[in-house]
């Protein structure tokens, strides 16, 4: 997954970033001005956009609302420190997905983009299930028939990005762009081999294959079905 964070105050940025690169391991692009973030959210990469509202160049409703009126349905959580009943529905009304006052909590910031990203693809649980291989994208941990697979980060990423698309083919551009970022053009020739190690590592000896590749066009995963939240 890649969020853009739109946030000028640098250390903050910093910390948020880091935490979501250390902890869901998304990618993460900052934007530190209002304009540069509308310019980057143009591009279309992102899982996310997390929007601070104060912001030189261009404040943070009007990127909202740029980005809505362009027809892009990206979820945005906007962190603001206003949180009358008045900006709230401001905010909601001009498309946010969901908002966090200042001060917040970092847990609770990190805890809800994932929820926001989880929806977003359609899947409210954070449980995945294919045939018999598990995947629990809170505690970033595979299964099969109970025994644990062990990925490296990056496989895992990959592996998360493709269970949100069930039936969908992801090329391997798109999963560059989704999985890096703004360098991702410097790891075109390593995610085949992160592909391919992981389709070993899910397949084991079963008969067929999880990721299935379509040549020329991307990756797909067989049979991914969304577990049903009980
Ligand atoms: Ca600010």
């Amino acid at each position: 997954m890649r969020v853009l964070l739109v946030e000028d105050e640098t250390r903050v940025a910093e910390i948020i970033a880091c935490a979501l690169r250390e902890g869901p391991g998304y990618a993460v692009d900052i934007a530190n001005d209002g304009r540069t973030g509308s310019d980057l959210a143009r591009d279309g990469v992102y899982d996310l956009i997390v929007l601070d509202l104060m912001l030189p160049m261009m404040n943070g409703l009007a990127v909202l609302q740029g980005l809505r009126r362009r027809g892009d349905k990206t979820p945005v959580l906007v962190l603001t420190a206003k949180t009358t009943k008045e900006s709230t529905v401001e905010l909601l009304n001009a498309g946010a997905d969901d908002y966090l006052g200042k001060p917040y909590d970092l847990g609770e910031l990190i805890a809800r983009i994932k929820a926001l990203i989880r929806r977003g693809k359609g899947a409210a649980s954070p449980m995945f299930r294919i045939r018999d291989v598990e995947i629990n994208t809170l505690e970033k941990t595979v299964t099969r028939a109970g025994h644990l697979i062990e990925l490296s980060p990056m496989e895992y990423r990959i592996l998360e990005y493709l269970v949100h698309r069930p039936r969908v083919v992801v090329s391997k551009r798109q999963l560059l762009e989704h999985l890096y970022d703004y360098n991702w053009e410097r790891h075109s020739n390593v995610i085949e081999a992160h592909i391919s190690n992981l389709r070993r590592k899910l397949d084991g000896d079963s008969e067929h294959s999880y990721i299935k590749t379509l040549r020329g066009h991307g990756y797909c995963l067989t049979q991914a079905n969304k577990e049903r939240e009980s």
